[in-house]
């Protein structure tokens, strides 16, 4: 069998050959961190989750180096990997997880494209899969094409013979790359000792700095009329003093909260309500909100739960090719705020009963509220148990 040496390990860091080589290496995690070596690996860490922050997950990373030839600082890269996994453990933010095992999976599939085909073939028999086998059992196919969502993938749109999948030679390697995302994700969080991530908590906060940072360059101020026609229902329901459901009730505080407004604009929306109580609506927006007991910041429900409670109201075109409402309000912000910004119209619009409505001008003061809130979410960022949403936007 071909030999790994210690620049495959870089580029290949989940192997049980890069834990060995660390294991080796390292006397205690503690103790590394707080080495200089241990603080550079800790950087890469933090380097490589921002990363995973701010990539498309549905395309290969643009920023993926050479691994450098320096043993020291191909160690470090080797090192940061499972930095990287203590930091998002740490952060208990489910969000982040996920990021790091895409972003993660998607570096190892590009260096796979131009890997000697032998030293693929291990990286692969790893996964419990081959580098060069077409053929996959269909209950692994499955396992590993369920959470891809181009219809090539489909069951029906395959070969399947006596329990096997055929898949094209081009595609070995997406299989792997989701493979591995799989077997990341049911390894994540690590069970992290307190004190370890007491002492990672300064990166943590950087991190959770970027993802504030994130969320703002990607739903920047409110736009109420980019909004879905199922919030706008919702909205019309409260204005009309119509009862509204537990879920519908949840739903537009959650999108409320999601696209950065803030909690007392959120209230306001509930002061039509006929049995309208400021305290226990301040508490239950909180809550939602992740500023009240939990800390959990909750994710608005997808278009398929929405569905299923019946709020899913006047579905327009834009909602043929979307599966959340997060998703339905950046594609439509997008179209309603260039054309505002061309013609030079200020105003937002929107039909929220709200006096203090932040109009497209001045976007600047609604980002350093949002700023100094300090608990914008990004989207999906949250995956709560109790509302169990499966985040896909
Ligand atoms: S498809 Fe989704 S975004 Fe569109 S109205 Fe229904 S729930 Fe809302």
């Amino acid at each position: 069998m071909v030999a790994l040496d210690l620049r495959d390990l870089a580029k290949y860091p989940f192997l049980k050959e890069a834990q060995s080589f660390i294991a080796a290496n390292t006397a205690s995690l503690d103790q590394y961190f707080e080495s200089s070596a241990g603080r550079l690996a800790v950087k890469e860490a933090y380097d490589t989750v921002s990363a995973s922050i701010r990539f498309n997950p549905r395309q290969p990373p643009e920023d993926l180096s050479e691994v450098p030839s320096e043993a020291e600082a191909v160690r470090i890269i080797i090192s940061a990997y499972p930095a990287s996994r203590l930091l998002v453990s740490c952060s208990g933010d489910k969000m982040l997880i996920d990021r790091l095992c895409r972003y993660q999976s998607w570096r190892v599939y590009r260096y796979l494209q131009d890997e000697d085909p032998k030293k693929k073939e291990v990286i692969a028999a790893s996964l419990g899969l081959s580098g060069s086998s077409t053929k996959i059992p269909v209950i692994q196919y499955i396992e590993i094409a369920s959470r891809l969502t181009d219809d090539r993938w489909r069951l029906v749109n395959r070969v399947v013979e006596k329990g096997i999948v055929r898949i094209h030679s081009d595609e070995i390697d997406e299989i792997l790359r989701e493979r591995l995302r799989v077997i990341m994700s049911q390894n994540l969080p690590l069970k992290v000792p307190p004190s370890l991530c007491i002492s990672l908590q300064p990166v943590i906060d950087r991190i959770k700095t970027t993802i504030q940072e994130r969320m703002l360059e990607e739903f920047g101020s409110v736009e109420e009329s980019a909004f879905p026609p199922c919030i706008q229902a919702i909205i019309a329901a409260l204005v009309q003093r119509t009862h509204l459901t537990h879920m519908g009730r949840f739903a537009v505080t959650a999108f409320m909260h999601n696209i950065g407004m803030e909690n007392t604009r959120i209230v306001e929306l509930y002061g039509h309500v006929p049995d309208f109580d400021l305290s226990k609506t301040m508490y239950q927006v909180d809550h939602i909100s992740g500023q009240g007991g939990s800390g959990t910041e909750y994710t608005s429900p997808q278009c398929s739960t929405m569905k299923t409670h019946a709020l899913c109201v006047h579905p327009d075109a834009l909602c043929k090719n979307i599966t959340h409402p997060l998703t339905y309000y950046k594609q439509k912000k997008r179209m309603v705020t260039v054309p505002k910004k061309k013609a030079g119209i200020v105003g937002s619009g929107g039909n929220i009963p709200d006096k203090e409505s932040a109009p497209a001008d001045n976007s600047d003061k609604q980002e350093k509220r949002n700023k100094v809130r300090g608990t914008a979410m990004e989207e999906g960022r949250k995956n709560n148990e109790d509302h169990k949403e499966d985040n896909q936007a």
